[in-house]
């Protein structure tokens, strides 16, 4: 497998004012073309410390992607110092002299001499073009030692990164992978602590080089990430079933999709096809259930509607909750939840109801602690509902509780359904 190091040039990243997204999106494309990433380093805009970082990737990759400093001022200096590096002059590209004088008088800014730099490039380049600025990037074959290796060089804006290795830079190193292929599959599971799962994978993951196998965490999910690579497809992707057969096999239901679908997802396309309509009632998630099902394209095949019953009047108003369960057992309680996923269903005619009722906290509310939640779900005559003792801030403690009812309706549905 071909490795590629991403090397990004900017002391705003090391600064800590910009992210580096540049490096997020490359490495999330390269894989595709089966060349693996396996570094990433970051450089200021220092011509000796970005030759010394050049040196470093040189010696480890085959693929050197630079990002940043392609622009026409003094600190953007990727090219230069890359010319120097790999010992080739800088040449002056008449069609990108044109282009960019053609830029400047289409917008009818004023151009100087400096602007002019950016058509320079190494002796040899493929120059890619940019739809979207005046900095085009380059891509140039060089010799380390006795070993070709390539080095592309691309704009630090996202907005002219993107299009530029999309549309230019990927088709052209397509033909360095070596005929590789890597793929990856994603696992999340739900209610297994990423050590439990860990531990639970322990011979898929340990020591293991291919397939890789490895646990990650992402807005609260646990998911297991498995990657295998080699020149014949139908082979990696045997490999892969390999691993999803054992996660399927260790984690049931707790697994939420072996094709890496997201919760909200496989919730809704269950309720699509068992054919239900889907009700909330919530309290402190106050709307959070229908944004995460309605951000699924499709949603309205299931989702009737939902209240927002945040006070008691409107508990009581909405979802028929009696006042003498709310005066006995509270607005966070086990009865007021079953009342409020029972007054849900029957006002919306919906087999699939889901209700959230808690204290996001901070503070302690009617002596109920922050993070305490009951969540419910109802399908037809089954109901579910669990005591969640959630931490973090409010804005944690709701979205775990939206995805808590979700995750529990899912889980419904898939008992009662299971043949
Ligand atoms: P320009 O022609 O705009 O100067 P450039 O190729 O010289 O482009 P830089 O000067 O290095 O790029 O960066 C320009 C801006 O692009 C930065 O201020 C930053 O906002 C953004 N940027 C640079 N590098 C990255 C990166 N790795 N990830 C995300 N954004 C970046
Ligand atoms: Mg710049």
């Amino acid at each position: 497998m071909k490795k590629c190091e991403i090397l990004s040039v900017g002391t705003e990243l090391l600064m800590g004012q910009v992210a580096n997204t540049d490096a997020q999106y490359i490495s999330g494309k390269l894989p595709g073309l089966g060349i693996g990433v396996y570094y990433h380093t970051v450089v200021g805009d220092n011509p000796v410390r970005v030759m010394e970082a050049l040196n470093i990737a040189a010696g480890r990759a085959d693929i050197i992607i630079t990002t940043g400093g392609l622009g026409p001022t003094q600190d953007d200096l990727t090219k230069n110092v890359i010319a120097d590096f790999i010992g080739k002059r800088l040449v002056r590209d008449e069609n990108t002299c044109a282009l960019i004088e053609g830029y400047f008088k289409r917008t009818g800014r004023p151009m100087t001499e400096s602007n002019f730099r950016q058509a320079y490039f190494p002796e040899g380049a493929v120059i890619l073009k940019n739809e979207r600025g005046t900095a085009p990037g380059c891509l140039v074959e060089f010799l380390y030692g006795n070993e070709q290796k390539v080095i592309v060089m691309l704009p630090g804006p996202p907005g002219e990164l993107i299009p530029m290795l999309d549309n230019e830079a990927l088709p052209l190193l397509a033909k360095y992978s070596g005929g590789s292929r890597i793929i990856s599959r994603y696992f999340p599971i739900t209610e297994v602590p990423e050590s439990k799962v860990e531990s639970m994978l322990l011979d898929i993951i340990e020591g293991k080089s291919n397939p890789t196998a490895a646990t990650y965490v992402k807005d609260g999910v646990v998911t297991v990430r498995a990657t295998a690579s080699g020149e014949d497809e139908a082979a990696v992707n045997q490999m892969l079933d390999g691993v999803a057969s054992k996660v399927r096999e260790r984690f049931g239901d707790d697994l939420i999709s072996d094709r890496g679908e997201d919760l909200k997802t496989v919730f809704l396309k269950l309720c699509v096809e068992h054919g239900l309509k889907v009700a909330a009632a919530e309290s402190l998630t106050a709307g959070l259930i229908p944004y995460l099902i309605t951000s699924v394209p499709g949603a309205s095949a299931a989702l009737t509607g939902s209240f927002v019953t945040y006070s008691n009047d409107a508990k009581m108003q909405l979802c028929g909750v009696k006042a003498e369960t709310l005066e006995l057992c509270g607005a966070v309680s086990r009865e007021t939840c079953r009342e409020m996923l029972e007054g849900t269903s029957r006002a919306f005619s919906a087999q699939l109801a889901l209700a959230t009722t808690g204290n996001a906290g901070p503070g302690v509310m009617e002596n109920k602690p922050a993070g305490l939640v009951y969540v419910g779900a109802k399908l037809f005559d089954r109901i579910e509902i669990c005591e969640c003792h959630f931490r973090g801030g409010r804005e944690n403690v709701r979205m775990r509780s939206a995805m808590k009812a979700l995750d529990l309706g899912r889980r419904l549905m898939l008992e009662y359904f299971r043949v």
